[in-house]
């Protein structure tokens, strides 16, 4: 498949301002939270209202420098530029799909590249973004994960992706919905993530995305869940795909840190606010998991916990072995679900024109400052994911 590559000043759909270029040296100021900004501010005899003042340049209005937002004194301003910058990552590349997702590739100081996922739809706009460069897990579905981990990203480095596609929206787009489903684990970087969802989050001065409508997804890391749960609103998602301790354990190696067993005991007891569910993604992998005793098993062991379960068809990628199970078959799996009252849903890929679907997040191998665009490899796997179009998982 040819990529639809262009460069980042096309008139239709998002257009970043960044495209070449690097990133500034310095601590950008998204990696503060509102406490750690205020108490910085004390530190100076400045009143903790100015915070909210440059929170809301930064996080609402998308200021790019310091010297733009006209309400802070310019003092401040200058105090703020010696001290922090705006930005950690630059626009490398973004492609376009002919279902209008976009994905873009995101260039970090030192080089890393993540990829972002823009999901336009008719009732909302969803955008699929990473918390690690590269993946630890190693999931054998996974083509990237055999990159293994290249370093878990900063508080900046996930809200940033947000602000940069947003930046590139026309006017009249919000993005409205976020899925922390591409590469990486996020709870495996629990406290950047949880950084990120506050900025993202707060009403008052960040970004004000609802909790309603953010998923953060995981293969199951129990301590981080259960903190998640208490800590945000967001939504949780699961991966499963496998309630089979053997199978699971060869799919995804966690399985044997984290049992079945006790992700789902893990589930029954989590702090899940009554009108909403836990959802399970449960990816077909064909002749693997999606015989009709996969589902009867499937269906069995999740009665009892308020869930529902995404069907990912297996997105294909060179030489992972697996395939994707024909559709008679995926849609057989949905209905036995069904048929057993387990809420089930079969997403459909978004942007597989442009590697961009579920799956086929690929990551390239580091580049250097300066280094010519990234060439993806065609049909190269992904450490996790992406292109989902989102559902809320509440509600
Ligand atoms: N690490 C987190 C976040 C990744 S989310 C997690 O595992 O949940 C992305 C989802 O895409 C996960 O459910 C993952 O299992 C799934 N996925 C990975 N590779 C895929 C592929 N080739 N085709 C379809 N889904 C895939």
């Amino acid at each position: 498949m040819e990529l639809d590559s262009i460069p980042t000043n096309e008139a239709d759909g998002p257009t970043p301002r960044a495209g070449a270029g690097s990133v500034a040296p310095g601590r950008p100021l998204e990696d503060l939270g509102h406490a750690e900004l205020c108490a910085w501010l004390d530190a100076r005899g400045l009143p903790a209202y100015r915070a909210d003042q440059i929170r809301l340049w930064l996080f609402r209005k998308h200021a790019t420098a310091f010297d733009g937002m006209t309400d802070v004194p310019r003092e401040l301003r200058q105090a703020l530029g010696r001290e922090f910058v705006v930005g950690s990552l630059v626009v490398q590349q973004q492609s376009h799909s002919t279902d209008g997702t976009v994905k873009y590739l995101f260039r970090l100081r030192d080089g890393a590249v993540v990829e972002t996922v823009y999901i336009p739809e008719p009732d909302r706009v969803t955008l699929c973004v990473s918390t690690q460069a590269g993946c630890g897990l190693g999931c054998t579905f996974c083509a990237t994960a055999r990159m293994g981990l290249k370093r878990n990203l900063t508080q900046a480095e996930i809200v940033d992706q947000v602000l940069e596609a947003q930046r590139g929206c026309p006017e009249d787009t919000r993005i409205s919905n976020l899925v922390f489903m591409g590469m990486g684990e996020p709870l495996a970087n629990y406290e950047a993530t949880r950084g990120a969802l506050e900025v993202i989050t707060d009403a008052r001065s960040g970004m004000g995305i609802s909790p309603r409508k953010i998923t953060v997804s995981t293969v199951g890391l129990l301590p981080q869940m259960r903190r998640l749960m208490e800590e945000t609103r967001v939504n949780l998602a699961i991966s499963l795909h496998s309630v089979r301790e053997e199978l699971r354990s060869e799919l995804m190696p966690v399985n044997r840190k984290y049992s079945v067993e006790q992700l789902l005991e893990c589930c029954r007891s989590l702090p899940v606010p009554r009108r909403k569910r836990i959802t399970f993604e449960y990816l077909l992998l064909g002749g693997v998991n999606d015989g009709a005793t996969d589902a009867a098993e499937l269906a069995a062991r999740l009665r009892g916990i308020r869930c529902k379960v995404n069907l990912i068809p297996f997105n294909p990628h060179e030489g992972s072995g697996y395939r994707r199970p024909p559709d008679h078959v995926i849609e057989r799996f949905g209905e036995s679900l069904r048929a057993r009252r387990i809420q089930a849903h079969v997403r459909r890929p978004r942007g597989d024109d442009i590697q961009a679907a579920c799956g086929q997040l690929y990551h390239a191998a580091t580049v250097g400052p300066g280094d010519g665009p990234v060439r993806p490899a065609v049909n190269a796997g992904s450490p996790a994911g992406g292109g989902f179009s989102a559902d809320p998982v509440g509600g």
